[in-house]
């Protein structure tokens, strides 16, 4: 028998070849399949009369065909197969584009149901390329259709005819992770008819029902997860941290620190004074000084006579907070160091000794901090910069270098606050909700493709001013699939270079290069020896160029808003007025709408709030990038009544049982959705 683990190519009807296909969504096990939930639903219930097909309107009709449709070779590899089909109101004429085994499947004197787009006037209706099937069959017309996200090689329809197959095989093992009494008491319907509605509505209200239960479900589960996270955090305790004259810390420093920066610096120092590891969440907008407040705590934690490490996930980030931060402590006293992955071994050597002997106060570095063979004498503080970089696995490993030590999380991906309550379960939040003083806006444009040659003018004249600019494409093409984003960056720098700015430096940095040529890329770039740089993604975190002065992104429709705002923050660092600007030829009225609000405001946590509308369900926090599970169905967005609701069943679950001994289920289910954090989890 079928199990959710099982393979998805030992499923009745799906074999080898299909689930190749389907490894490509990221399907591999039944659980996979009947998880990979529809991103939208085509209502397709509704049959109209061909006489009241309004033209631009998509409907359904009932129709028989009156002759043998024709086919006819129009030019070399264009076929077209044409019929006439007729209801009681009237007649429809059908093309169908190079799909000539049609003429010989649909028959004169059969009935379909045809579905697709009417055209054509009131006197003569037509449709061109409509989904057509035999009435009576159902399955892709007379009822609410799913819509996958998909990629090349499966078909909306064969992907669902897998998941009719997967059902059907787990009809019944599927294990109700919901306790009866939280789902009795929310009015909840049960798991199998929830699977089966969510793919395959029976009808509106059904397919709500089902939503409501797996959204309520995830959150519920979600809940459950990071308080189990949090409550054994709460177990432990560690000597708290003394007092420390900040005033030396402050008299250093080239500026006062905003209320907000210190009101986070005072939250921070709380914690660590309180007896109990520190495990907070630093979230601020890019440029709001995330930095000072690490600082101010990695003094205070030396001064307690521990040492601090700081973490960055790349780098030229790490080598950026290194020569800010060094100079700085060593004034104070604090010794510091750098340690990163393409140091020689002998380097990282003579430093893991130094660290290890306690010489090291204060270790900036990469992952390279987290290898194995790296010791500390004393670790008291980590902190992570740029956390949604990192997994949540890997904050533990740093943390696994000392006794419980305290973690400060930074992160600049603004979410609002109650969000980050809820999703940062595990951590306390700090927001940094103010900018140092006399920040510049950075002008922010949307503009279409026919701006090209202006905007190279512009670019030109700021290569002239001895500024610098970064041009981003997507990493991901429009139909959602992965394009070779070498090629796309190395041939649009190539053209830059040769047809656009022959007399200007330009280069180029992408994913797939080794991290050596990358860093290599950057910090010329960061020296100035670059004039234009193109780019990936890879430049979103951090990286602090105080000459770049422009951004521009390509195809800026395909990012999400709060990535734009990230990219948006490389510029208008410096003191030279800054400008963004964004390529889009989209015409759809929800991408303009997206854009604008990105023109308007500089506002990170508003920018994050509107996203998070605009894009409903998904990924939106990059959950799985920090090890904890995804939310496929619920929409944080919309569904704030919703999860007050499983986080209030959650919370009176755990008090009533917080081993949770009495639902196995739910038990197990947790247990599987944050494998990852496993370790602290036990
Ligand atoms: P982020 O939050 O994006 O990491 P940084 O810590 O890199 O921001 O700070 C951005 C810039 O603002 C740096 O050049 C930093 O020196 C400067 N800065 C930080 N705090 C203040 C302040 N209170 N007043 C003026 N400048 C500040
Ligand atoms: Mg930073």
């Amino acid at each position: 028998m079928a199990e959710l683990s099982t393979d998805v190519q030992f499923i009745r009807g799906i074999g080898g070849q299909r689930a190749k296909a389907l490894e490509k969504l990221g399907i591999r096990t039944l659980r996979d399949l009947i998880s990979y939930f529809p991103r939208a639903y085509d209502d397709r219930t509704q049959i109209k009369h061909i006489l009241d097909l309004q033209p631009g309107e998509t409907a359904c009709v009932e129709a028989m065909v009156t002759a043998p449709p024709t086919l006819s070779r129009v030019r070399k590899g264009l076929e077209l197969v044409k019929l006439r089909a007729v209801d009681d109101s009237g007649a429809l004429d059908v093309t169908f584009f190079n799909q000539a085994w049609l003429k010989s499947s649909l028959k004169a004197g059969e009935t379909y149901i045809f579905y697709g787009r009417a055209e054509g006037n009131l006197l003569r209706r037509q449709m061109t390329n409509p989904v057509v099937e035999p009435l009576g069959r159902g399955e892709q017309t007379g009822r609410i259709v799913p819509v996958y996200p998909l990629t090349a090689g499966v078909s909306q329809l064969i992907l669902s005819r897998s998941i009719r197959q997967g059902l059907d095989a787990c009809q019944d093992i599927l294990p109700d992770v919901l306790p009866d009494a939280v789902r009795q008491g929310h009015q909840l319907c049960r798991i199998g008819f929830a699977y089966e509605n969510i793919h395959f509505p029976a009808s509106a209200e059904a397919l709500d029902l089902a939503r409501r239960r797996l959204a309520f479900e995830e959150l519920f589960l979600f809940t459950i997860g990071l308080r189990s996270l949090r409550s054994r955090r709460d177990e432990i305790r560690t000597p708290p941290f003394r007092e420390v004259d900040m005033a030396a810390f402050y008299s250093v420093l080239p500026f006062t620190l905003t209320a907000a920066q210190r009101r986070c610096v005072e939250e921070a120092l709380g914690d660590m004074r309180s007896g109990k590891p520190m495990n907070r969440l630093c979230q601020g907008d890019v440029g709001s000084g995330k930095t000072m407040v690490a600082a101010a705590c990695v003094y205070f934690c030396v001064k307690n006579g521990r040492q601090a490490a700081l973490m960055a996930p790349t780098e030229i980030l790490a080598r950026q907070h290194y020569d800010g931060l060094a100079p700085m402590m060593e004034k104070l006293g604090v010794s510091c160091a750098l340690l990163t992955g393409s140091m020689s071994a002998k380097t990282k050597r003579t430093i893991s000794g130094q660290l290890a002997a306690g010489e090291i106060d204060f270790i900036i570095g990469t992952h390279a901090l987290i290898s194995g063979s790296v010791e500390y004498q004393d670790l008291g503080l980590v902190v992570t910069d740029e956390q949604h970089r990192f997994g949540v696995g890997q904050r533990a490993a740093l943390a696994s270098k000392g006794n419980s030590p305290h973690m400060l999380v930074m992160s600049a991906t603004p979410i609002p606050r109650t969000l980050a309550l809820i999703l940062y379960g595990d951590l306390d939040v700090s927001i940094i909700d103010e900018l140092p003083p006399g920040r510049q806006q950075i002008g922010t444009s949307a503009v279409s493709g026919g701006y090209r040659q202006r905007l190279y003018d512009f670019l030109r004249r700021q290569a002239e001013e001895g500024r610098q600019c970064y041009i981003v494409c997507p990493e991901v093409s429009e139909n959602g699939e992965t394009p070779d984003e070498r090629k796309a960056v190395t041939q649009y720098a190539k053209k830059l270079q040769t047809e656009v700015f022959p007399d200007l430096r330009v280069a180029f940095v992408h994913g797939k290069m080794k991290a050596r040529e990358k860093e290599a890329v950057m910090s010329a770039f960061a020296a100035g020896e670059t004039d234009i740089l193109v780019s990936t993604t890879v430049i979103e975190v951090g990286v602090d160029v105080p000459n770049a002065t422009v951004m521009v992104v390509e195809n800026a429709e395909r990012f999400g808003l709060s990535q734009l705002h990230q990219l948006r923050g490389r510029v208008g660092r410096g003191s030279h007025k800054s400008y963004c600007i964004l390529i889009s030829d989209s015409k759809s009225e929800e991408t303009r709408q997206r854009l604008r609000i990105i023109t308007k405001t500089g506002d990170g946590f508003k920018i994050a709030e509107e996203d998070l509308h605009l894009r409903g369900p998904g990924d939106f926090f990059g959950l799985r990038q920090h090890g904890l599970p995804g939310l496929r169905v619920a929409d944080l967005g919309c569904d704030a009544a919703l999860l007050k609701e499983a986080q209030s069943a959650a919370v009176a679950l755990l008090a009533e049982d917080p081993k949770l001994s009495s639902c196995p289920a739910t038990a197990a289910r947790v247990a599987e959705l944050f494998a990852q954090n496993a370790e602290t989890l036990n």
